[in-house]
């Protein structure tokens, strides 16, 4: 699918050109067609960074009269830096469209100015709830003639308490207006918004039951409660370049480890709700430019973050649900990008990642922390490769480097690389000297949960253990076998425990009231293109005694 065969616009075509922006990513070539030209309503579920900004964007500018100078397209957001984003990019695309105007509206920053823009004639306004309420009521803001609404990450404005303030937003809207709704997921208050204003919606799902962008990688430490920070460095030192984001559960903490790791020279910094706008501000610019590459932040402040080349999502603590997991982790791995989520776990939090797995049809893979000598080994490794890669510039040097030939002429060639090393390298060789093993062993009340070396619920908990002959070989995931399972039983997603993957076939196993559907409904079906069987597996040997099937 290519952007000029979709009737978008020559002006928005260059634009997105410029931009580099070659194919559309897979919300857009589901909305755009729809969007550009329906007359429906529309829902899609998406995360941030998988393009919906252009997805619904691309249609508003296109779509709104430029004639008219008064709000045509309204994009309600959950938080300042959302709408900040969304105006900058609707910016960009509407660079070769002089005449439309787009006017960011959130909370924290002069209204007067705000009043000003949308006396101006925009057709198109960002807003955070709460301040368009507030521009309503000054009369400022007149949206009696919006014909597109756009309620960009829905869950988020709900989870923040906004539902008040959309439903005045919406009433007071044209009827006949068209509303489009994007989310991340769809919980109760979602889904009653989207029955209460939106008439015969057209739905697009990316991902289906696969909410997780699949290009993320979840992975999970174990270690005892005081051992959590230096879990947190262990993984730090051992991933040299990291540009991450740091979740933790409260804005003291957040402070605190962010504090911690400043003054253990790492480039840190923390965002939370005690910050003034202002400093807020300044710590996102150091973020966005990387002179930060840690980013310490509870859930709250980290909402509408939007930087796309973050490489890890630290859960320094466990998120309060699977959702929230799902929120926190698809910060990373954007615009087509790869990713690595990691939980930080004590033995008793292990259990709680059993929801998130079942909710979110994923699995973490569980890693040792690594050890002092492999921390060292790999900071070593970089040094000296950052110090073969550095370019020689003689010619800037050349002024002092007699002086530092003479100081250094004493030492061979071993002891000017240790010394060398001892500069670059003292601290983690300091630091990790003594450093023994954090790792802590998982209770048995947490079995059953997938991963390595971890045992298998017993039958006797309920579960019901099946046999399918595909496996690693024909390419496929867990997530391949939730699917198929679901659509051919009807059982739900939470109702399938462990999947063990093996080479050539695998086992899954389903809570035992559902058993019977899968009995019935899957003894021969199609798995792309090919047949499957699905048949009763015996119970789960204990490992070393094989498998029964
Ligand atoms: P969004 O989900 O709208 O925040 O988009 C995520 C990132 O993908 C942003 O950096 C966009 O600029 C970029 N992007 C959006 N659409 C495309 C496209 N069709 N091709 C390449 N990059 C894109």
């Amino acid at each position: 699918m290519d952007f000029r065969t979709m009737g978008i616009r020559a002006e928005l075509l260059r634009a997105l050109e410029d931009l580099g922006f070659e194919t559309p990513m897979p919300i857009q070539a589901e909305a755009l067609p729809e969007l550009l030209y329906g007359c429906r309503d529309f829902i899609g579920l998406a995360q941030t960074g998988t393009g919906k900004t252009a997805a619904f964007g691309l249609p508003l500018l296109q779509r709104v009269d430029p004639d008219l100078a008064r709000p045509q397209g309204v994009v309600l957001c959950p938080t300042r830096e959302l709408c900040l984003q969304i105006t900058d990019d609707l910016k960009r695309y509407a660079r070769y469209l002089p005449r439309i105007r787009v006017a960011a509206v959130y909370g924290g920053a002069s209204i007067a100015q705000q009043v000003r823009q949308l006396r101006g004639g925009s057709q198109i306004v960002v807003a955070t709830p709460g301040r368009l309420i507030d521009l309503m009521q000054r009369r400022a803001a007149d949206l009696s003639r919006v014909a597109y609404c756009v309620l960009d990450e829905a869950d988020e404005m709900l989870n923040m308490g906004f539902q008040e303030d959309i439903d005045r937003i919406l009433e007071r809207m044209p009827a006949e207006r068209q509303t489009w709704l994007f989310s991340a997921t769809m919980p109760p208050g979602v889904a009653a918004i989207a029955r209460d204003y939106l008439d015969d919606p057209r739905k697009v799902s990316l991902g289906g039951r696969h909410r997780i962008a699949p290009n993320i990688t979840h992975t999970c430490y174990v270690m005892n409660d005081r051992h959590r920070y230096q879990g947190l460095k262990r993984i730090i030192d051992f991933t040299p370049g990291i540009f991450g984001l740091v979740f933790c559960r409260t804005r003291k903490e957040t402070q605190t480890v962010a504090e911690a790791l400043m003054q253990e020279g790492y480039l840190a910094d923390a965002l939370h709700g005690d910050l003034s706008q202002a400093q807020r501000d300044h710590v996102m610019r150091k973020f966005r430019r990387q002179s930060i590459r840690l980013l310490v932040a509870t859930d709250v402040a980290a909402r509408g973050l939007d930087v796309d080349a973050i490489s890890h999502i630290i859960h320094y603590n466990l998120p309060d649900g699977p959702e929230i997991y799902t929120h926190r982790s698809g910060r990373t791995a954007r615009a087509g990008r790869s990713g690595i989520s990691i939980v930080l776990a004590t033995p008793r939090e292990v259990v709680r990642l059993r929801e998130m797995e079942r909710a979110n049809a994923m699995r973490f893979e569980f890693r040792k922390f690594p050890d002092g000598r492999a921390i060292c080994e790999k900071q070593l490794d970089g040094f000296v490769d950052r110090i073969v890669e550095t370019p020689m510039d003689r010619e800037a040097f050349a002024d002092y480097l007699p002086a530092a030939c003479e100081a250094l002429a004493g030492f061979d060639r071993e002891e000017l690389i240790l010394r060398f090393m001892a500069a670059g390298f003292k601290r983690f060789l300091e630091d990790y000297r003594d450093a023994g093993d954090i790792n802590a062993a998982v209770r048995p009340s947490s079995v059953g949960l997938a991963g390595n070396g971890r045992k298998a619920r017993p039958d006797a908990t309920g579960k019901r253990r099946f046999f399918i002959n595909v496996g690693r070989l024909d390419k496929i995931n867990e997530g391949a076998i939730v699917r198929l399972v679901c659509d051919h039983s009807g059982i739900r997603s939470h109702q399938i425990g462990r999947i063990e993957l093996k080479r050539e076939f695998s086992f899954f196993e389903v809570a035992r009231g559902a058993a019977d559907k899968v009995r019935r409904s899957l003894k021969k079906v199609q798995l792309d293109g090919r047949w499957v069987q699905v048949r009763d597996a015996g119970r789960r040997k204990t490992p070393g005694s094989g498998l029964h099937i």
